[in-house]
């Protein structure tokens, strides 16, 4: 019986075997298209594209199925697959991918995203498609992240310096927090060294801070480029968090979040890291984004060009404000910064074979 299943097994085996090479001599694979698509568009070198990704459980929550938390690592290799030639993407990273959760987020500090399968807000549960554009969102933070060096580098220089204390810092709190869980510390020791710890870094915490908050609405624009050209789609945001039960509580914070249902009553009020650029968001898609330019900025560059040239935009304005020393955002200014984004990114869409204007207004 034993010899028998094992030739049934060996039987299908070479039958599927024959089957696929069957295929493969009569039709091109679609991975064959794939690539044929990406050397057409100049996204023609496939090799190490690969982001290490260790899967971890988050805190209390389940860890997500494995199938599940793979739909989550292809679509960060999908996205190095069109930016690997002109972009740097992360090396290494965590992943905490539970089943349902409120929030998805990227840890500088940790290296880490936290990713729902599908986003749970109070008792409503948005269906899982939605929730990939925030997994690329995600992901996106970690390719600005993991480009600021590039883009802006003097900012840079200070940022990611700040951003290696604190990770130390947290490595410290870590060591001692196992010290105390071991015993070797009494937990007034372990209060007095967390304490002293704390005053030990105090020193560079204020511009720690005031160094986030200038970055923080590139930050948040540049995750949404991101994620609006891996799906040329101007609704990704939008629709991944927009749910009708928050919609007036909200405020529109969902919607401000599109790049093409611009509302200049609204654009008033999205003073949060999320919602700043709007306006930018609006003119992005307007000028450079929007189906018939995309089509015709893409038969001269790349996606991973496009985006670079977007990175580089954003990144000589943060620049700017660095040296200005203008880490927060006035209401005042607003609109100004807004344009000032768009201005600058406008300046670096040029073809650099043709020296031509890739956007125009
Ligand atoms: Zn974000």
């Amino acid at each position: 019986m034993i010899f028998l299943r094992n030739l049934l097994i060996f039987l299908v085996i070479v039958a599927l075997f024959s089957l696929s090479n069957f295929n493969n001599q009569d039709r091109p694979t679609k991975d064959a298209v794939r690539s044929r698509n990406r050397s057409l568009a100049g996204e023609g070198r496939t090799s190490n594209y690969k982001t290490q990704i260790t899967v971890k459980p988050y805190r209390f929550l389940k860890m997500l199925d494995s199938k599940k938390s793979q739909e989550m690592i292809d679509l960060v290799h999908n996205i190095n697959l069109w930016i690997l030639d002109d972009l740097s993407f992360p090396k290494k990273l965590d992943l905490f991918a539970v089943d349902q959760f409120a929030n998805a987020y990227f840890d500088t500090e940790e290296m880490a995203l936290t990713l729902p399968y599908q986003f749970r807000f109070e008792h409503h549960t948005k269906h899982p498609l939605f929730t990939k554009y925030a997994w690329a969102h995600e992901y996106g933070h970690a390719l600005f992240f993991e480009n600021i060096k590039d883009i802006a580098p003097r900012f840079a220089q200070r940022y990611l310096e700040l951003t290696q204390k604190a990770r130390t810092q947290n490595n410290d709190k870590e060591a001692l927090q196992i010290l105390y869980q071991e015993k070797s510390l009494t937990k007034v020791e372990y209060k007095a060294a967390l304490k002293e710890l704390e005053l030990l870094n105090s020193s560079w915490r204020t511009e720690y801070e005031q160094i986030g908050e200038l970055l923080a609405p590139f930050d948040e624009y540049a995750a949404d480029v991101v994620a609006a050209i891996h799906f040329s789609n101007s609704e990704t945001m939008n629709d991944s968090l927009f749910y009708s039960y928050d919609a007036k509580k909200s405020g529109g914070d969902a919607e401000m979040r599109s790049f093409e249902r611009y509302k200049p009553s609204l654009a008033k009020k999205g003073m949060a890291y999320h919602t700043f650029f709007y306006k930018a968001r609006t003119e992005l898609w307007k000028y450079c984004l929007n189906r018939p330019r995309r089509v015709e900025i893409l038969r001269r560059v790349s996606r991973g060009k496009l985006l670079s040239l977007i990175f580089n935009g954003m990144g000589q304005l943060i620049e700017q404000r660095y040296q200005q020393q203008k880490f927060s955002y006035t209401v005042e200014e607003h609109e100004k910064v807004n344009d000032l984004l768009w201005e600058s990114i406008d300046a670096n869409m040029l073809d650099q074979n043709s020296g031509e204007e890739l956007c125009g207004n």
